[in-house]
């Protein structure tokens, strides 16, 4: 089984990307040693991700991978964007993240969206970036338990449900990481 070192402690995240490829042996920065945070100091997310994959790389000079997302809404000119994240503070928080959004968005028409992640991988001999995208509507309201971050107030297209209603096999099949990691493990096929 191949191991893939992700630049990530995201618990939710890890067990999602397990989900996504049973067939790998995945592990994080805590499998690895690594507890301090990585600062996501990038103008996008390509560069937050290639940051990310740097340090660990220049750390553990292992095939190194991470990943950075970012919800892009359409009638706020792409924001939050890469400061998806701590779009109401550093405190990083969900709630306030999505209380935040939805005052944004309280009189507008458009509430198309997408979540964007971008994966970079660095191995000593080249960088690739891979890239998933789901588009969807930020919802009026939250709904749904399942998941994490802004999947309350994000509805899928094609479902009348938010990223939260759906049961987590479905989200794995058709999410932004889902995709982005579906083209990585092409990559990795012939790697
Ligand atoms: P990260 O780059 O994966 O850390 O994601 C940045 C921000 O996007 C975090 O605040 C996450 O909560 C949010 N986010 C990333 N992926 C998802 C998702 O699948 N659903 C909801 N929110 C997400």
């Amino acid at each position: 089984m191949k191991t893939l070192i992700f630049a990530t402690s995201n618990t939710h995240k890890l067990s999602e990307l397990k989900n996504i490829l049973p067939n790998f042996d995945i592990k994080g920065l805590v499998d690895i040693g690594i507890t301090e945070d990585i600062p996501e100091i990038g103008l996008t997310l390509e560069e937050n991700a290639y940051i990310k994959a740097k340090y660990l790389y220049d750390r553990t000079g292992a095939t190194s991978f991470s990943e950075d997302t970012g919800l892009e809404v359409n009638a706020i000119d792409g924001a939050p964007g890469v400061h998806t994240a701590r779009y109401a503070g550093d405190q990083r928080n969900p709630s306030d993240n999505m209380a935040k959004l939805l005052h944004e968005l309280y009189d507008k028409e458009d509430r198309s969206a997408q979540f964007r992640t971008v994966i970079a991988m660095i191995d000593g001999k080249e960088v690739k970036y891979f890239e998933g995208v789901v588009r969807g509507q930020i919802a009026l309201q939250k709904s749904g338990n399942e998941g994490f971050g802004y999947d309350p107030i994000f509805i899928p297209d094609g479902y009348d449900a938010t990223f939260a209603d759906l049961r987590s096999d479905i989200k794995n099949k058709i999410s932004h990481r889902a995709l982005a990691v579906a083209e990585l493990v092409a990559f990795l096929d012939d790697y």
